[in-house]
């Protein structure tokens, strides 16, 4: 047999910078060392470690989904999966969905409902605003749905749901099991999966939790069990079928093989999380994204959404006209070492706050860096003005890292 000579391939060492870039993007968000030298084990996916792991997994899940449910499952792969699981465990060929727009990520919500044979309806949101109760509760008097879906915060753009909480008290009332997708807000601002009568909470790793991609975690409560229990139609998906995935996350046995070194990442992202309780970090996140936001505003630049409908956990930036977007984060990350992204689309730039993001050192080297790239890109901005008003922001708010 005659082999053809293999590829010849260079290390990792010299693709990868000798010094990471500072991750402030939309995600992946730095990790804590705890998250990565968890994630460097592996052990057994079956067995009394992992049980023991398992059980405090869900324990603490519990905790920052503010639920009693005794659904909490794992997913292994990307939000997008989990956002999968809920939808092609709660909706059959022909259930009537209403499905809330503000941008991409809730649009790939409504993807996934047509590809299940879901009749989906799509509440359109105006673009840079909310989505408002009065408007929602107008289209769920049209009637007969059985599913809404809706984000606490629309990445891509840096729209913030934040009636939430008055939408899932109407999505119950007319009869909805409600799916929320708090991909980039979990445990970066409140969210009370029991108290406003949230159905299925969907989260990623690589966001607010500050953990790897890959690995996911979604909550269902008593009423959608019921529903996904009850359910006629055959399911399509095999790894994503909540009944089976419920036999490896609260019976002790087997579906797949677990991503056990990203499970392990989990818990240790979640333990910080709990160690620093929620309180603490709702407010850290929020200083910190009111004093970048201050920052940006003060050296000159204008923020995309207005007050009352923008995200904290991802901050976007208009881009002044003649300034490339792209250039900026070139100069960045070129010569400052800090990414943030681009959008999908527009000439804008985010920043996220997410996790490890919202750090006074981070901010620091994060907002110089834009300042400096956009005066090398052409844009007349003031970066010592807006350095000083965000130091001014956090000095006057005092946050502990
Ligand atoms: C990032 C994100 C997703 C998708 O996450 P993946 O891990 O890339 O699948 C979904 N929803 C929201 C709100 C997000 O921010």
């Amino acid at each position: 047999m005659h082999y053809p000579k293999p590829p010849e391939i260079i290390p990792l060492d010299n693709i990868l910078p000798d010094e990471p870039l500072l991750m402030m993007g939309a995600g992946p968000v730095p990790i804590p060392h705890k998250v990565a030298s968890a994630n460097s084990v592996v052990i057994n996916h079956l067995g009394d470690t992992m049980n023991r792991v398992i059980e405090q997994v869900k324990i603490m899940a519990r905790y920052v989904f503010q639920t009693e449910s005794g659904h909490v499952l794992g997913v292994s792969g990307p939000a997008s999966a989990a956002m999968e699981m809920a939808v092609c465990n709660l909706v059959e060929p022909g259930t009537k969905v209403l499905s809330i727009r503000n941008g991409l990520f809730s649009g790939r919500l409504v993807e996934m409902v047509h590809r299940v044979g879901g009749d989906v309806t799509v509440l359109e949101i105006p673009d840079k605003q909310a989505a408002a109760p009065e408007m929602v509760e107008r289209a769920l008097k049209e009637g007969g749905y059985k599913v809404l879906t809706v984000v606490q915060g629309e990445t891509s753009n840096t729209v913030w749901n934040r009636h939430l909480a008055e939408i899932c008290r109407l999505g119950k009332a007319y009869g909805c099991v409600n799916i929320v997708d708090t991909v980039c807000t979990l445990s970066t601002m409140e969210l009370e999966m029991d108290e406003w009568g949230v159905d299925a909470v969907i989260t990623g790793g690589q966001k607010g939790l500050s953990s790897i991609p890959g690995v996911s975690l979604i909550a269902f409560s008593d009423e959608a069990w019921a529903r996904i229990v009850a359910r006629n139609a055959p399911m399509s998906h095999w790894c994503l079928d909540a009944r089976l995935a419920d036999k490896f996350w609260n019976q002790q046995s087997y579906h797949y093989t677990a991503p056990v070194s990203g499970v392990l990442a989990l818990h240790e992202a979640l333990r910080l999380i709990c160690e620093e309780t929620l309180p603490a970090r709702f407010r850290r996140h929020a200083v910190c994204s009111a004093a970048l936001q201050a920052g940006i505003e003060a050296m000159g630049l204008d923020l995309l959404i207005p007050a009352e409908a923008r995200l904290n956990s991802v901050v976007g930036i208009s881009v002044p006209d003649g300034v490339s977007a792209d250039r900026v984060r070139h100069i960045m990350s070129q010569l400052y070492r800090v990414e943030i992204s681009g959008a999908f689309g527009l000439n804008i730039l985010r920043i996220g706050q997410m996790g490890e993001q919202s750090r006074t050192h981070h901010l620091s080297r994060t907002l110089h860096a834009l300042g400096a790239a956009m005066r090398v890109a052409g844009g007349r901005v003031d970066p010592p003005a807006g350095m000083a008003e965000m130091e001014r922001v956090l000095a006057s708010n005092v946050v502990r890292n």
